[in-house]
């Protein structure tokens, strides 16, 4: 691959490379390859939906000159909207809830952006991190609710970014791409892209537990089992960009699985990502097996294990959560 220059940092969202993933891939004799997103300046997927977002806004005359952006998030659209915002001139508030990691309240914070903590609410709550965030922007003066979930520049930036660089960096050789969902933009957008090249493409959703798509997609009924510490994902209801998507099929992953591809990934092959990242790995997997050997299947590592120091690679944090520790932090 050519080595990139940049016009500027914004330029350096996206075009991110696809790792072959030795240990899967010899696993079930499949190529397993996984588009790197944690190398996006913001160190996440969600980079690429921020700038979606903001550029969408500033074309419909809804972000000018001194406005503020203002997103209720997990933490990594967050932090995608405090550097694209920076960069463009614009104030952030962002609105999280205090489970998330430390490690992404301090980098918002270390942004500049205005850090809102809540506690966890269900969504059917106006307390809810998403609603606090609408309400804020509401009452500060030319002010931007980015709404992630239903504003669907978050997918477009898949559709028109994600999707054909996979297919490039294939040459079309895809037979599957599968991630788990938070807003739905990547799933959807790049099952969109990707069926926009072939139709043959299979896409499959993979879900952690605590979250209601696995029983909508399988079975049309939006039902919630079990639960997950994996930030990021888990969805119970279908966003705007998760509307008419095509899913052909789907898998659900434990955090015990999802886990076991984060440390694998670390100790074999010299990858450090999260645990949505490893759940991704795990359905990329599952995928792999149901279509047989011989295919290339896509997935997607959405941020660095380093944004999780203090919980994933914290062997207290793992005891507390009932979760295995591997055995090199056992040490
Ligand atoms: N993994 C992580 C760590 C995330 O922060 C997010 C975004 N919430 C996702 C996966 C899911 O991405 P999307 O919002 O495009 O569904």
């Amino acid at each position: 691959m050519a080595i990139r220059n940049a016009p500027d940092a914004l330029a350096l969202i996206g075009n991110t490379p696809l790792v072959r993933l030795k240990g899967p891939s010899e696993a079930t004799g499949c190529e397993i390859l996984a588009k790197c997103e944690f190398m996006n300046p913001g160190g996440s997927v969600k980079d690429r939906a921020a700038l979606f977002i903001v550029q969408d806004a500033e074309e419909q005359g809804l972000l000018s000159p001194g406005g503020v952006i203002v997103e209720g998030t997990a933490g990594n659209t967050g932090i995608g909207l405090a550097l694209v915002g920076n960069a463009k001139g614009y104030r952030t508030i962002i609105v999280m809830t205090d489970t998330q990691s430390r490690e992404k309240q301090d980098t918002l914070r270390a942004l500049g952006a205005e850090l809102v903590l809540v506690a966890p609410a269900p969504y059917s709550n106006p307390a809810h991190y998403v609603h606090t965030s609408r309400r804020i922007a509401e009452e500060t003066p030319n002010a931007l609710w980015s709404n992630q979930f239903d504003n669907i520049a978050n997918r477009m930036a898949h559709i028109r970014t994600t999707a054909p660089e996979i297919w490039e960096q294939t040459g079309g050789r895809i037979d599957g791409f599968t991630c788990a969902v938070g807003t739905g933009g990547t799933l959807a957008g790049v099952g969109l892209g990707l069926k926009e090249r072939s139709e043959d493409v299979v896409i499959a959703l993979t879900d952690p537990y605590g979250a209601s798509l696995y029983n909508f997609y399988a079975h049309g009924e939006l039902k919630a089992e079990g639960n997950s510490v994996a930030e990021g994902i888990g969805q119970s209801r279908i966003t705007g960009n998760l509307e008419s998507a095509p899913i052909d099929t789907q898998f659900r992953i434990s955090d015990e699985q999802g886990l076991e591809q984060v440390y694998s990934l670390l100790q074999n092959e010299g990858l450090c990502v999260g645990l949505s990242s490893g759940i991704n790995v795990a359905g990329a997997i599952a995928l792999a097996r149901e279509l047989g050997p011989g295919k290339t299947i896509v997935t997607i590592l959405c941020d660095s294990g380093m944004r999780y120091l203090s919980t994933l690679f914290n062997p207290q944090w793992l005891a507390a959560k009932g979760l295995p520790i591997p055995e090199w932090l056992r040490r």
